[in-house]
């Protein structure tokens, strides 16, 4: 019944669809799939300006499913992190796909460090999640070359995946469920009610848009995220060319509670590879991987001077905080950090970059804060994923279901109301959930 508006817009147009997902990474994928399953005989059609799909975030990240011990229990964050690790390790396993059951340490530097591993734990357990609080020796057990003082934090259920042999799976579960996928489709703008891509004019029931770095300027199109922006983070990781099994888990350190990002860890890959990172470097452009790539001036006008704000108003200690990120441009800094984990981390071993990530970090306007939860809007004709972060990757399964069942919300009761008059939804767990990190100590944490 919610497509009846649809059918009729088919007889005079031929490139309609009944749901338009932008965006091919994890959270676009599964929202598809999640439109498909729940409505058979509507027309889902996902586009994404990119070759292929999933060749920014959701392609580029740690590849960790993370347990869930970072949020507090009200955010949606801690919501779906337990529950997304279980499903996408199970969905691994089901599939055949690589994962790395490696668990994860978190070390304390030293007895100031101690106080915050205790809240962490403390977390964990409120929020269901596995996780032990052991001694420096048990912790050596598990892992001999790691370092700490006293105590560390052990989470036996965090696990590395390959993040594109998961996204290839999924769009393959997407293609056979009748998703079209369809690539080098850009979305360009909303105008007159149509939906103008690169591939020409789209008549469109229901838009998705899950745009990751771009969500916040393609919500604004449809009267959405006025009082938000994003704020790209460039993630950097470093290569070592130790032997796989020279580590048996994860590393990381106690996060730094004055920053948003968990500072530079050890981490095993879906296949025993050992990287060191990442940073968190604030980009000047969207897609600013390296040098010039992708240069966009519009978002140069756009970012360059908030971020000049940012730092004049020194917001959540933002000077700190890009000198620090800065400063891991060299080897030898990261690799210095990365020795305060474990023993044993040659710089000379340590050669090889990876290829960078960006998070789409978004930034409340109005109230000059980071978000720190997952956000989303939407009302009877569009929906939007406005701060799709880290762990979002982890999380993908249990929070789409979530955002696609306020989406059927939506539209339920629009046709029971037979009109479409606009109603706002705004996510008011993640509302609840923005201050979660405020309550462990910080303005701004939330795991890379
Ligand atoms: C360095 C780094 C490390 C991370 N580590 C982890 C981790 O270990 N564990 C974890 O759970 N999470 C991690 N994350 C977070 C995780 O990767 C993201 O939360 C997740 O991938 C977000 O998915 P997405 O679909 O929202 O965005 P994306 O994967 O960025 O997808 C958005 C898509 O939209 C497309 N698009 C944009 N504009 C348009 C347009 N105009 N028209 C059409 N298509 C468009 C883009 O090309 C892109 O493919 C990490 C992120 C980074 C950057």
């Amino acid at each position: 019944m919610i497509f009846r508006r649809i059918s009729e817009i088919r007889v005079t147009c031929n490139k309609t669809a009944d749901f338009l997902i932008i965006g091919g990474g994890i959270i676009g994928v599964m929202m598809a799939c999640q439109a498909k399953r729940r409505h058979p005989g509507a027309r889902v059609v996902l586009i994404e300006k990119e070759s292929q799909l999933a060749l920014h975030a959701s392609g580029r990240n740690s590849g960790v499913l993370h347990a869930g011990f970072y949020y507090s229990t009200d955010s949606l964050k801690a919501r779906f992190t337990r529950e997304g690790n279980e499903r996408l390790r199970a969905y691994c396993v089901e599939r055949s796909l690589p994962i790395n059951g490696c668990g994860k340490l978190v070390v304390a530097n030293d007895e100031t460090e101690l106080e915050t591993l205790g809240k962490l734990y403390r977390r964990g357990k409120e929020n269901g999640v596995d996780i032990h609080e052991i001694s420096a020796a048990e912790a050596r057990e598990i892992e001999p070359r790691i370092k700490t003082f006293e105590r560390a934090l052990y989470s036996p259920t965090t696990a590395s995946v390959d993040p594109k042999a998961v996204m290839d799976a999924l769009a393959r579960d997407a293609a056979a469920l009748g998703v079209e996928l369809r690539v080098n489709n850009a979305y360009l703008e909303s105008r007159n009610g149509k939906v103008e891509t690169s591939e020409g004019s789209w008549s469109v029931g229901y838009v998705i848009n899950a745009a990751g770095l771009y969500a916040d300027r393609i919500a604004k199109d449809f009267g959405f995220g006025e009082s938000y922006a994003i704020i790209p983070f460039k993630g950097l990781y470093l290569y070592s060319d130790e032997p796989v099994s020279a580590f048996r888990a994860n590393i990381y350190p106690v996060p730094d509670l004055r920053n948003p990002f968990l500072g530079v860890h050890i981490t095993l890959t879906a296949s025993g590879r050992i990287k060191i990172g990442p940073t968190a470097i604030p980009c000047l452009w969207r897609e600013h991987y390296d040098a010039f790539h992708n240069f966009s001036f519009r978002d140069l006008r756009e970012i360059v001077p908030r971020e000049l704000g940012l730092w004049w108003r020194n917001e959540f200690d933002f000077r700190r905080l890009a000198f620090e990120e800065l400063r891991k441009y060299s080897r030898k800094h990261i690799v210095t950090l990365a020795s305060r984990l474990a023993t044993g981390i040659e710089p000379g071993r340590c050669r090889h970059w990876g290829a960078p990530g960006i998070r789409a970090q978004l930034y409340d306007t109005r109230n000059r804060k980071l978000v720190m939860d997952f956000r989303f809007e939407g009302d009877d004709r569009s929906f939007h994923v406005l701060n799709a972060v880290s762990p979002a990757f982890t999380c993908a399964l249990p929070f789409t279901e979530f955002m696609f069942d306020h989406i059927d919300g939506l539209l339920n009761k629009s046709v029971r109301a037979s009109g479409y008059r606009l109603r706002r939804l705004q996510n008011i767990v993640g509302e609840k959930g923005g201050d979660h990190m405020q309550a462990i100590g910080g303005d701004g944490m939330g795991p890379q």
